[in-house]
């Protein structure tokens, strides 16, 4: 068998589709171009760019999303599209049904240090991610996580063999990123000099990202395998247009 790099399209179908919640879209992907995927131990949220398909060949474009289960026996990945209203791979992933296909390349993500406790926060976009890192995280291990949704909605259950304390926050759909909560949620959990190995984690709108990045590198002084916070969209920017992990 022909071997394959992080970069290679792996063309698969839509096997279902469901809404766990108004607007998210969990879609599972399946096909034999999954045989050798493999996620790399360690990496605790792991994503994938999906490729929109296309008539027009050159015109097809990426999108990154995490991928929040993967069975490598029945060659199913799950991955769960938040419905922002605007957008190429949002649009198709309202309108996608089973037997259509789209293209999988990757997989990508950073790991993270085993520490006391970890700070994890996330908006809507972050959820699923959140929920794989929450399926991995080791029992005896300790976690505040702060997600931000539109509304009570689209609140999920987070199971984990973790010590969790879990707090929701709603920032409406159309809200500026200046109005989310996130950053004095984190500031307020993980204050300067304060006690135990902390790791934070983060994926949310870019200005969002930036706030909580620096006060993980300015003020708590986390070294790069204790803190990864990661812009996974920017408002009124389409994806590609802005770095991820500046
Ligand atoms: C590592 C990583 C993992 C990610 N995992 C997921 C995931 O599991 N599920 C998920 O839904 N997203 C995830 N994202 C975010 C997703 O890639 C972006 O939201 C992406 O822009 C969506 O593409 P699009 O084609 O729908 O919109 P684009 O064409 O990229 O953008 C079109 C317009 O929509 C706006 N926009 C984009 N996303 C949102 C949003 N969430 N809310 C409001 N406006 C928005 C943009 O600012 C732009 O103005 C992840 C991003 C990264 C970097």
């Amino acid at each position: 068998m022909a071997s394959s790099s992080v970069c290679d399209v792996r063309w698969v179908e839509v096997a279902a589709v469901s809404s766990p919640t108004p607007r998210m879209r969990s879609i599972v992907l399946t096909g034999p171009a999954l045989e050798g995927f493999a996620l790399q131990p360690g990496v605790i949220a792991p994503h994938v760019a999906v490729t929109i398909p296309s008539d027009d060949a050159c015109a097809r474009q990426s999108r990154i999303y995490s991928v929040r289960r993967f069975d490598p026996v029945a060659l199913t990945m799950e991955i769960n599209f938040v419905l922002h209203g605007g957008g190429l791979a949002s649009g198709w992933a309202e309108r996608a049904r089973p037997g259509d296909r789209a293209g999988i390349a990757g997989p990508g993500g950073l790991a993270l240090e085993t520490v006391d406790r970890y700070v994890i926060a996330g908006d809507h976009t972050a959820l699923p991610a959140i929920g794989r890192l929450l399926d991995v995280l080791p029992a005896g291990a300790g976690a505040d996580v702060f997600v931000e949704v539109p509304d009570e909605a689209e609140r999920q259950e987070l199971p984990s063999r973790a010590g969790l304390s879990v707090t929701w926050l709603h920032r409406e759909r159309g809200a500026p990123p200046v109005a989310s909560r996130l950053p004095d949620a984190v500031m307020e959990a993980t204050p300067a000099g304060g006690s135990g190995t902390v790791a934070v984690w983060t994926g949310a709108e870019q200005t969002v990202a930036r706030r909580i990045r620096s006060h993980a590198r300015q003020t708590l002084k986390l070294p790069s395998g204790r803190h990864s916070v990661v812009a996974y969209w920017k408002a009124g920017v389409t994806q590609g247009g802005f770095q991820c992990y500046d």
